[in-house]
């Protein structure tokens, strides 16, 4: 970070955004990553962590209304769900929406991320403090890999797929979540961009098709994501989350019926996307 400006680097792609800075709010180093929360004029409050925009008070709602709803609200009655990553709260705050779910555990691997959004992120972090809620620190693979329950959703809401996010995105964990989930359960991950990672999407779309039998993939546009036009991932074991089941929760400001119908990526983009000799559409 320079003087008045961020600048971001893409983990994959050769790209960098950049971000007037009016204020660094609080800056330094937990025990797994480096971390910022600055303002900008147009996003207000931004927390950064390895140099990657995690999350901005303008258009957080977006990726977390997204990550909870389409695959809760295509089930009648979603009990359990575990959330991998996601230390702000933003998943969990939507997640608590539904009035069917009795418990959350939220893993994240790092409780300064979880202690910053509830100093810097109050309406973000809001749904921790539900009774439903367990917030647990360590690592969300060894979590799930010890984990004796059963639950009818299990969410990643990491950092990028390098360094500790990695484990969250091989066979090994993606099995483990297999064998917790109900027979009619459903895995949603986040897949970085279309228009930046092609490769990564389809690898985890073939990795959720090996170990669940199926998979399916959903988009939304967010304005602070690499790429942009980015992706949630679907493992599921033969019943998917295309179609809604129940009224849309109160409180939300995107998801709604109509974005939840179009929200999935139309056939002939995503046979393109799964014919390997391809790297773009
Ligand atoms: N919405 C954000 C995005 O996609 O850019 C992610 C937000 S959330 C802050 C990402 C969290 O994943 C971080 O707090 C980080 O500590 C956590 N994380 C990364 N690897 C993890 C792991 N192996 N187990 C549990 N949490 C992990």
């Amino acid at each position: 970070m320079s003087e008045g400006r961020f600048v971001e680097r893409d983990p994959y792609a050769p790209i960098q955004y950049g971000y007037q800075v009016d204020q660094v709010l609080c800056s330094g180093r937990s025990d797994f990553q480096e971390y910022q929360v600055i303002t900008n004029p147009f996003f207000g409050r931004i927390m950064i962590l390895d140099g990657v925009v995690q999350l901005t008070e303008r258009d957080e709602f977006f990726y977390h209304e997204m990550l909870a709803h389409v695959p809760l609200h295509s089930r009648p009655q979603p009990e359990n769900v575990i959330v991998i990553g996601g230390g702000d709260g933003g998943a969990v705050r939507e997640v608590v929406r539904h009035d069917c779910v009795k418990n959350v555990w939220l893993v994240d691997i790092d409780p300064e991320v979880t202690r910053l959004s509830k100093e810097y992120f109050p309406g973000v972090s809001c749904g921790l403090s539900d009774p439903r809620v367990r917030v647990l620190h360590e690592d969300g693979a060894a979590f799930l890999r010890n984990f004796d329950g059963r639950a009818d959703l299990v969410v990643v809401d990491s950092t990028d797929i390098v360094g500790m996010a990695k484990v969250l995105f091989s066979q090994q964990f993606f099995g483990d979540v297999n064998r917790v989930l109900t027979d009619d359960g459903l895995f949603v991950t986040l897949s970085e961009s279309l228009h930046f990672h092609f490769p990564i999407v389809r690898d985890v779309q073939n990795t959720m098709r090996d170990v669940f039998g199926h998979a399916d993939l959903y988009t939304a546009p967010i304005a602070t994501y690499g790429g942009n036009w980015w992706c949630f991932a679907v493992g599921h074991k033969g019943r998917g989350c295309r179609a809604k089941v129940r009224p849309t929760v109160a409180g939300t400001r995107y998801y709604c019926d109509e974005i939840h119908s179009g929200c999935f990526l139309p056939d002939f983009l995503y046979s393109r996307l799964m014919d390997p000799s391809r790297d773009r559409f």
